[in-house]
């Protein structure tokens, strides 16, 4: 299983500003991809077409998520983006982010649906958790084909990372509800200075990166400071 590092740059960078970060990320990483990380890039959803067209490369470690999804399937709701409009751009969906939660009024059955949505097309979630609450609401789902970010409230875009240790106990207990096949991704804080103290956990599979995957070579440093003998191979 490949170690995931996804970027999620909020509601940040122009067309101009994504072209550049790109530039700048494939000469940091010299698209050298040891196929043991996946680099996942979360644009806002303007910049998602531009970015696919930029990330086909042989070899890229790049993909492509967005932020968030309609709950619909289609129809008259003004401003959605739905799930089969994504396919075909986009591998992964960050679901449920904290932000979504607090700013828009995002419940537990809007991110189920959501969920429901991205598997309904074959689109991989990225479900932001804080609680086992919100993990269990989505029991009813196909839990194995989803992914899990732990990011406690307190740490997201605080600059005050949770501690390996507890980040990893959450981790265990997402596994023991779901499975021990699901993925888990830690997120909050993450910088090229704790990166390795996470990604050594043994059930963290990756980080979920925020405000340090905005600049190219401060994230590209994220990346390459994963030590190999952490990437996991099975
Ligand atoms: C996030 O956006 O999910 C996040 C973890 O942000 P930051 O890395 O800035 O804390």
């Amino acid at each position: 299983m490949k170690t995931l590092v996804v970027a999620n740059w909020k509601e940040n960078k122009t067309i101009a500003e994504a072209e550049q970060w790109t530039d700048g990320l494939n000469k940091e990483l010299r698209i050298k991809n040891e196929g043991s990380v996946e680099i996942i890039v979360c644009p806002p959803s303007i910049l998602i077409p531009i970015l696919h067209s930029l990330f086909i490369i042989p070899n890229s470690p790049l993909r492509l998520g967005a932020q968030d999804v309609s709950k619909f399937e289609e129809g008259q709701y003004t401003g959605e983006v739905s799930a089969k409009m994504l396919k075909g751009f986009v591998d992964y969906v960050i679901v449920g982010h904290s932000e979504r939660r607090k700013y828009f009024g995002e419940t537990d059955d809007d991110v189920k649906l959501k969920v429901e949505q991205c598997l309904k097309h074959n689109l991989i979630p990225i479900v932001c958790v804080s609680h086992l609450k919100q993990v269990s609401k989505c029991h009813s789902i196909k839990v194995s084909q989803m992914i899990f970010a732990y990011e406690p409230l307190f740490a997201v875009g605080s600059g005050k990372a949770d501690t390996p240790e507890s980040a990893n106990e959450f981790a265990k207990k997402i596994k023991a509800e779901v499975g021990q096949d699901v993925r888990v991704l830690y997120g909050g804080s993450v910088t090229a200075e704790n990166v390795k103290s996470f990604v050594e956990q043994p059930d963290i599979n990756g980080v979920l990166v925020g405000e340090a995957s905005l600049e190219a070579e401060e994230f590209a440093g994220i990346v390459k400071t994963i030590p190999i003998r952490t990437r996991r191979t099975r």
